[in-house]
């Protein structure tokens, strides 16, 4: 049987999500930063933190890349892991929609190396990155949708009505 993997949604706080990773917008120095960067580190406590230093001084020395993805454990979240991976700035001058496909794509792979079954994505660089919401949207739906994956449910998790609005937009 072809491997099948659910696309839902669910408005709200990706902190609080049962998933097995949950996908964090994080930036390249895996420092922690604000948006939903920010409130993983504060929901899931130090324990992410420290495993995010240790990634940079064994791995990532130079900042993971955009368009890349690596996993940690997920602290006190209630999920077993977080997968932090680099959105791209919005460009006006510059198509990096390849680069938000990646995201998706690699975060996946990593996924699929750990045994997820199911994942939560926020809606990477709409918020400080500056993407536009309904591009993002498109980019990560069919991203999604055309990757080859064991996970079996990929839930969008939307912190605007905005936001879900885009999503269901492209779900149907
Ligand atoms: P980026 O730097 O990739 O743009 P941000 O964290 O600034 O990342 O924003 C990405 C998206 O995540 C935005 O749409 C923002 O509204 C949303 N967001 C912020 N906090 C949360 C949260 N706790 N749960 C889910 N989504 C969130």
């Amino acid at each position: 049987m072809e491997p099948m993997t659910t696309l839902t949604l669910a408005r709200g706080d990706i902190t609080r999500q049962h998933v097995d990773a949950v996908v964090n917008a994080a930036n390249s120095s895996l420092l922690g930063g604000g948006g939903v960067d920010g409130a993983i580190h504060r929901a899931g406590g130090p324990d992410i933190l420290a495993a995010c230093r240790a990634l940079r001084a064994s791995h990532y020395g130079k900042g993971l890349p955009t368009g890349h993805a690596v996993a940690t454990p997920a602290g006190r979240l209630p999920a077993r892991w977080v997968i932090h991976t680099v959105g791209p700035v919005w460009s006006a001058t510059e198509d990096r929609s390849e680069l938000l496909a990646s995201c998706h794509r690699e975060s996946l792979r990593v996924a699929d190396e750990l045994g997820a079954r199911t994942v939560a994505f926020p809606a990477i660089s709409t918020g400080i990155y500056g993407w536009p919401m309904d591009d993002a949207a498109r980019i990560a739906v069919a991203a999604v949708r055309q990757a080859v994956t064991t996970v079996e449910e990929v839930r969008f998790v939307l912190f605007d009505e905005r936001a879900y609005e885009a999503f269901a937009a492209r779900v149907g």
